[in-house]
C-alpha cells in the first residue's frame, strides 16, 4: 500500500503506520525519526533541524524535501509506504505530488486520523520514549508504562520525555499543525484520495484502511 497518514501530532500515526506494515511489508518513512537519528547523529542536517524540532516548530520545507526525494528512491519503498508526518505543509504536499509522477508512483488514499484535541493532549504529555536510538520504543506514563519506571523494557536504557513533548512545545506543535498542516485535509479531499477516520483507538483505523483497500 502507498499511503499518506495525517492528524495531528499524537494522532497516532506512527503506531497505525507500524502495525499497517506487518499486513503487506510497506514500509514506515517517518520525517520525525529520520530527524531525530539525524539529531542524535550530529550531522549538518541534525544540527539546522534540532532548533526548530525542540520548539515545536516545522523544518524548512527544502530540506524535508532533499530528504524524502532519496529516501523514495530506496529499494524497499518499491513493496509499498506509509508516510508518517509528511506532507506537513501546502508546498511539501505539491512538491510530493511532483516527485510522484516522476517516479511514476500512485497513491492509494491519504488517511486522516482524527482525534479529539484532549485526547492528544494528554497522550503526548504521558508519552516517554526510549533514549536509545537503535530502539525509540514508545510507552505511556498511564496506559503502557514500562515493567520498571524509567526503564525501557526492550532494551534497558533510560526513557525519557522527548524535548519536544513539554506542555509548551505540544502547544507550539498543535498550534504549527492547525496553521499548516490540517489544510492537507481539504487539499486530498480535493485530490480524490481522502480517508477521514475516526481513531481513538489504532485497531479501529487499521482495520477501517484495510477495509477501504481490500487487503
Ligand atoms: P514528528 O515525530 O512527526 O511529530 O516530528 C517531530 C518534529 O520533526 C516536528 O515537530 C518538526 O519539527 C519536524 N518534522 C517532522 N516531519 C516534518 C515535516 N514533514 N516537515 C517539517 N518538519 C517536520
Amino acid at each position: 500500500m502507498k499511503l499518506i497518514l495525517l492528524g495531528a501530532p499524537g494522532a497516532g500515526k506512527g503506531t497505525v503506520a507500524k502495525l499497517l506494515t506487518k499486513i503487506d511489508g510497506s514500509v514506515q518513512i517517518s520525517t520525525g525519526d529520520i530527524l531525530r537519528g539525524a539529531v542524535t547523529a550530529g550531522t549538518d542536517l541534525g544540527k539546522e533541524a534540532k532548533g526548530y524540532m525542540d520548539a515545536g516548530d516545522l523544518v524548512p520545507d527544502e530540506l524535508i524535501m532533499n530528504i524524502m526525494g532519496e529516501r523514495l528512491l530506496e529499494d524497499d519503498c518499491k513493496n509499498g509506504f506509509l508516510l508518517d508526518g509528511f506532507p506537513r505543509t501546502i508546498p511539501q504536499a505539491d512538491a510530493l505530488k511532483e516527485l510522484l509522477v516522476k517516479l511514476d508512483i500512485t497513491l492509494d488514499m491519504a488517511v486522516n486520523l482524527d482525534v479529539p484535541r484532549d485526547v492528544i493532549m494528554d497522550r503526548l504529555t504521558t508519552r516517554r520514549t526510549c533514549s536509545n536510538k537503535d530502539c525509540q520504543a514508545i510507552y505511556n506514563v498511564k496506559s503502557m508504562p514500562s515493567k520498571v519506571e524509567g526503564i525501557c523494557d526492550k532494551c534497558g536504557s533510560e526513557t525519557i520525555q522527548r524535548a519536544d513533548e513539554t506542555e509548551e512545545a505540544i502547544g507550539n506543535r498543535l498550534a504549527t499543525y492547525n496553521e499548516k498542516t490540517a489544510p492537507l485535509v481539504e487539499y486530498y479531499l480535493g485530490e480524490g484520495l481522502l480517508l477521514n477516520v475516526q481513531a481513538t483507538s489504532s485497531d479501529v483505523a487499521v482495520a477501517e484502511v484495510t477495509k477501504q483497500l481490500n487487503v
